[in-house]
């Protein structure tokens, strides 16, 4: 092979090992792409949105047709409580962690099935991860797409250090899209204004917190919080997506003054 045209790091990389540390630093020099930087990631919870039914999906559905002349929407749907009995049923039968995923998995594929009927006459397709080689063309074409928010490891899961339900559930699926395809936004639909102090529907006195960073969040070491830990722990780490909003989807026009680019509920950020 003609190694002329390699760079130094192209030549180190095929004569030395992928575990080299110094090696592994070396490859981060490189500003990494936005793939698509106009789209905006949007996730329906599933437990706490998508659960409730058409008082608070079709509000939300009437809000995206209206933001859809104006923004770019990357749309992946929550699994909720039918997964949770699901898993439970799965923990009962001694299933593995990679098995109980694939439960959620299907779980969150009904929920976008059922988004994609609502927004079928607006032109906007559903698509499985095979086919987002396709999304730039949905995107340019109908300004939308939906899918399901687990992401496709099956079972390939690992298995979490704490009990066996998969940690990497559908706001990580989501997160791990935005981060990926550079997109402008990363916005959680849910139930509450967005992060507090303690769950708040168990403790009334749990504060609101507008804005927090991850590294703050994670040395607060809450007992519980609005998006799943993993999504805490990849931001640590991210090149592109270095900040999540967390909004209520059940109070009208929070979505779109998200995508404008306002700082409505909680807004995590790396540092
Ligand atoms: P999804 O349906 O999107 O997966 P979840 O139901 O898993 O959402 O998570 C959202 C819920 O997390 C909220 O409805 C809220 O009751 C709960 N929650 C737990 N801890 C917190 C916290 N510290 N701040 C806000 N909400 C919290
Ligand atoms: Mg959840």
């Amino acid at each position: 092979m003609d190694t002329n045209i390699l760079t130094a790091l192209g030549e180190q990389l095929m004569t030395g090992s992928l575990s080299d540390q110094n090696l592994l630093n070396q490859t981060k020099q490189q500003d990494v792409l936005q793939i698509l930087p106009d789209a905006n990631v949007i996730k329906l919870g599933g437990q706490s949105f998508i659960d409730r039914g058409k008082a608070a999906v079709f509000p939300v559905i009437d809000e995206i047709v209206e933001n859809l002349p104006n923004h770019q929407m990357i749309i992946g749907t929550g699994a909720g409580t039918r997964a949770r009995h699901a898993y439970s049923v799965g923990l009962d039968l001694g299933l593995p962690t990679g098995a109980l995923s694939v439960l959620g998995t299907f779980v969150s594929m009904q929920n976008a099935r059922m988004i994609n009927y609502l927004l079928a006459k607006h032109g906007i397709p559903f698509i499985e991860p095979a086919q987002f080689a396709q999304l730039p063309l949905y995107l340019a074409e109908r300004q939308a797409a939906i899918f399901f928010g687990m992401p496709p490891y099956i079972y390939w899961h690992e298995t979490p250090s704490v009990g066996r339900i998969p940690p990497h559930r559908t706001d990580t699926g989501c997160y791990l899209v935005s981060e990926v395809l550079g997109t402008k936004s990363m916005i959680y639909i849910k139930d509450e204004k967005g992060l507090y102090t303690a769950d708040p529907k168990k403790d009334k006195n749990a504060k609101f917190i507008p804005k927090i960073s991850v590294s703050e969040l994670i040395e607060q070491d809450l007992q519980d919080v609005v998006v799943e830990r993993a999504v805490l722990e990849l931001m640590s780490n991210a090149r592109n997506q270095t900040q999540i909003q967390i909004i209520n989807g059940l109070e009208k026009g929070n979505l779109t003054r998200a995508l404008n680019g306002e700082e409505v509920g909680t807004i995590i950020y790396a540092d």
